[in-house]
């Protein structure tokens, strides 16, 4: 969702009105008749045997791998320079065949990765830069759509116990509430979806209390949010005992969620987290379920786990996510590196919940980390990546060592022209101001001495994890 610069004139009442009209817009979008039929599959397929699911997942990747041969220029010359013939899969492991595909590949030659057979206007444009800020158009097939939120409702909130009918807060990425405004309400309604969407840019010690009397009053059943943004609220209501007796679940998506921050924020809410992994590249679904077990949405995606080699490492150990989509054919991935690293459990034998989706044994990343504003506010990489949906950046990394600036190095192509850094630094203003952005350069980013780079370094801070 771009948020056009007329909605900030608003006032507060039109912007929730505002808000609420592109959520009646999205249901609509959203929730039709290829919803329901796919919502059905995957609701089915939760109680399919093991082999039922392999069998499953090879006739997808068949499937998809004949259309990447037929339609998709990149596999076409791929395919044919390595000899591979896509007619002749048996089993899954005739995937190792191709070689791993690097994000810079897509980034260089993105058109190549469109299939020619499909209409640009079936098509949605979505954009992610992880939590790394390397900028990716991805481009989902209007079908596909349907499966990315019948996904949603049925393994990832299904799993949580609750649903899309439920009323929700979300502290995830957009930028809803000006960075500048200094006294709630730091959050907007969307009343088509039953939601209280609140800003992952205004938690501080003084305006988190008037969060958790927003959620108080509006007593949702859930919240669904980066772990970075929900964490500061889960301290305030352990140090001050306070409780939202409504919230029954709390989903956490697109950062890693260590150990300890899933205990501080089931200590905090007094309730059981919920986590969830997916990205816009769509290559991989998994979900947490009720008996705290990690869930691989087959129809998805199949995960690999390779070592530094790209040999497949032995179940059980940690290794790199390489992974390839199953459903999305209007911009297909195919042993894509994820860049994130997890396991699968040496034995799978089932889990309590009765759903016989593939278990995962951990999803592994980086520590947390935040810029700190002047004011004490804290925003983390997942919501800070929102605002490098920006042309023609490679990389880039965020480094604070002053409470009041802070140095973004950027990797860019020759194509990177003033504009693209004007939209980079407004972007990031409407996330950090009043913090001093100074751009800096590089031909590369250093890793230092950690092999996994870390996306902001923040020398200032004095929170802890
Ligand atoms: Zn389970």
């Amino acid at each position: 969702m771009k948020i056009n610069t007329a909605y900030y004139l608003l006032p507060v009442i039109l912007q929730n009105a505002t808000f609420s009209i592109y959520g009646y817009y999205m249901r609509r979008k959203r929730y039709n008749s290829t919803h329901r039929k796919v919502s059905e599959i995957l609701r089915n397929n939760e109680y399919i045997s093991l082999e039922e699911h392999a069998k499953y997942q090879l006739e997808l990747l068949k499937k998809m791998l004949v259309h990447c041969k037929k339609h998709v220029p990149y596999y076409q010359k791929l395919f044919l320079r390595i000899g591979f013939n896509p007619e002749s899969v048996e089993r899954l492991e005739d995937l190792n065949k191709i070689p791993v595909l690097e994000k810079k590949d897509v980034l260089e030659n993105p058109e190549e990765f469109i299939a020619r057979n499909l209409k640009k206007s079936d098509m949605i444009l979505e954009e992610t830069s992880g939590t790394s800020g390397s900028p990716l158009k991805v481009y989902w097939h209007k079908d596909f759509y349907s499966w990315i939120y019948a996904l949603y409702e049925v393994r990832m909130r299904g799993s949580a116990g609750v649903s899309n009918n439920d009323k929700r807060a979300n502290l995830t990425g957009k930028v809803l509430v000006p960075a500048s405004q200094k006294k709630p309400p730091f959050w907007r309604y969307n009343i088509a979806e039953k939601q209280l969407y609140m800003s992952s840019y205004h938690l501080n010690d003084h305006n988190i209390p008037y969060y958790v009397k927003a959620l108080q009053k509006f007593k949702p059943k859930f919240i669904i949010g980066y772990p970075a943004s929900i964490s500061p609220i889960a301290k305030y209501l352990i140090k001050s005992e306070d409780e939202i007796p409504s919230i029954i679940a709390i989903i956490s998506c697109s950062e890693y969620l260590s150990d300890e921050t899933r205990s501080i924020i089931e200590k905090g809410f007094r309730c059981k987290v919920y986590n969830h992994y997916g990205s816009v590249e769509w290559v991989a679904a998994i979900n947490e379920c009720e008996k705290g077990n990690l869930h691989v949405t087959p129809e998805f995606g199949i995960v690999e786990i390779l070592d530094n080699k790209d040999n497949p490492v032995p179940n059980g150990q940690v290794g790199e996510m390489v992974c390839t989509g199953l459903l999305n054919y209007a911009m297909p991935f195919v042993r894509y590196r994820t860049g994130d690293q997890g396991a699968y459990p040496e034995n799978d034998n089932g889990c309590g919940c009765g759903r016989t989706l593939p278990i995962f044994k951990s999803l592994e990343g980086r520590k947390m980390s935040y810029l700190t504003l002047p004011d004490g506010r804290l925003v983390g990489s997942a919501a800070l990546s929102t605002a490098f949906h920006v042309e023609n950046i490679i990389e880039s990394q965020l480094i604070q060592d002053s409470i009041d600036s802070v140095k973004i190095k950027l990797v860019v192509t020759d194509k990177f022209k003033d504009n693209d850094r004007e939209y980079l630094l407004s972007e990031l203003n409407k996330r950090i101001f009043p913090l001093k952005i100074n751009c800096e350069y590089v031909d590369c980013i250093d890793n230092g001495s950690n092999a996994k780079k870390q996306w902001i370094i923040n020398r200032t801070a004095d929170y802890t994890d």
